[in-house]
C-alpha cells in the first residue's frame, strides 16, 4: 500500500472542491468494483496475478479456444452475475443525480454501474450480453448459460481461481469434451465484450470524447489507466485544457497529467464529497427547490 494514502475525509474535501468547479465526465475502472468482490487485473494488490487471457484472433479462428473460453465462463459467470454495487457505484450515481456529471465512461464489464441505476458508456461491453460473430444478434448471457447447462449436465471442474472477466482458471485438460452453443444462424457466439487484440467500437469512443470535451473536468476513479482505451480520454482532456482528477490507489499512467491525484478508499471518499456538495447546486446554483425531491422528468430546473 502506498505511503501517500489519504483519509477518506481529506480526499472527500478535495474531491468536493474539484466537483464544485463544474460538470465532470467520469471514467471508471476495475478499482471501483473490488469492494463488490470482483478482483482487479492491474491494481496494486493483484499485479502479481496477471494472466494470459484469450485473444480475439484465437477465439475467432480456433474452436479449442472457444471451448476453453466457454467452459471456464460457464463456471465463472454466476460469480459475476450475482455481484451487487458498492458504496462507490452509489456515490457516483448520486453525483449524477446532483447534476454534476456530463457522462459516465466505464472500462468495467460487470454492469454494476447500471445495477446502481447509473447508465453510461460500457467501453469494453458487458458480460451480461452475448453476440453472434456472424449475424451480430445480441442475447442475454443468462439464456446462453441455460443452453450450456442443458448441453453439459455433468460438467464440473475444480476452479483454481476466479478472474475479473467472469472467467475461471481451470486445470488444463478439464475443458475437453465441453459442448459450446452456436447461434440459430450457425455462427459462433462471443461474449459482448472487447477482447484483447480487439478495438473499442468507434461510435462509443466518439461519444465519450464528446462528453469529455463538454466537461469542466475529468474524474478518473479506480483505474490505473494502463490500457490506451481509457488513457486516451485523459490525453484528450489535457489537450483541451480540461483539468483531470484521479482517485485511484497506486501509481497510474495518468499521474503526470493530473491536476489532482488522490489515493484514498474511493467509496467513502466519494460519499463524503456527495455529502459536502448536497444542497449546493452545480455551477454554484443556490438551493431553491425542495432539496430531497429529484427533478421530475421533462421539467427544466431553474437556473
Ligand atoms: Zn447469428
Amino acid at each position: 500500500m502506498s505511503a501517500d494514502l489519504m483519509s477518506a475525509e481529506n480526499a472527500g474535501e478535495r474531491l468536493a472542491e474539484f466537483l464544485a468547479q463544474g460538470r465532470v465526465t467520469l471514467l471508471t475502472g476495475a478499482g471501483v468494483s473490488t469492494d463488490s468482490g470482483i478482483p482487479d487485473y492491474r491494481g496494486p494488490e493483484t499485479a502479481r496475478r496477471a494472466r494470459n487471457p484469450v485473444r480475439f484472433q484465437q477465439f475467432v479462428t480456433d474452436s479449442e479456444w472457444r471451448q476453453r473460453y466457454w467452459s471456464r465462463s460457464y463456471l465463472g459467470w454466476p460469480n459475476i452475475r450475482d455481484k451487487i454495487p458498492n458504496a462507490c457505484h452509489h456515490a457516483l450515481q448520486q453525483l449524477d443525480q446532483q447534476g454534476r456529471v456530463q457522462g459516465l465512461i466505464t472500462q468495467n464489464v460487470d454492469r454494476l454501474h447500471a445495477k446502481a441505476g447509473h447508465g453510461g458508456i460500457e467501453l469494453h461491453g458487458a458480460l451480461a450480453e452475448v453476440t453472434c460473430l456472424s449475424c451480430g444478434s445480441l442475447r442475454p448471457r443468462e439464456q446462453v448459460q441455460e443452453q450450456l447447462r442443458a448441453l453439459n449436465p455433468d460438467f464440473q471442474a475444480k476452479v483454481l481461481e476466479w478472474a475479473p472477466d467472469g472467467d475461471a482458471e481451470l486445470p488444463t485438460q478439464a475443458t475437453a469434451g465441453f459442448r459450446v452453443v452456436s447461434c440459430t444462424c450457425g455462427g459462433h457466439l462471443k461474449p459482448h465484450v472487447v477482447f484483447f487484440g480487439e478495438s473499442v467500437p468507434r461510435d462509443k469512443v466518439e461519444q465519450a470524447y464528446g462528453w469529455v470535451e463538454q466537461s469542466q473536468g475529468l474524474l478518473v476513479v479506480g483505474s490505473s489507466l494502463t490500457v490506451f482505451s481509457g488513457f486516451r480520454f485523459v490525453k484528450r482532456a489535457q489537450a483541451c485544457g480540461i483539468p483531470v482528477a484521479i482517485l485511484t490507489l497506486g501509481k497510474t499512467r495518468g499521474d503526470p497529467l493530473a491536476a489532482l491525484k488522490l489515493e484514498a478508499p474511493a467509496g467513502p471518499a466519494l460519499a463524503q464529497a456527495v455529502q459536502l456538495l448536497a444542497g449546493s447546486g452545480p455551477r454554484g446554483d443556490s438551493e431553491s427547490g425542495a432539496p430531497e425531491s429529484p427533478p421530475s422528468p421533462g421539467a427544466n430546473p431553474g437556473r
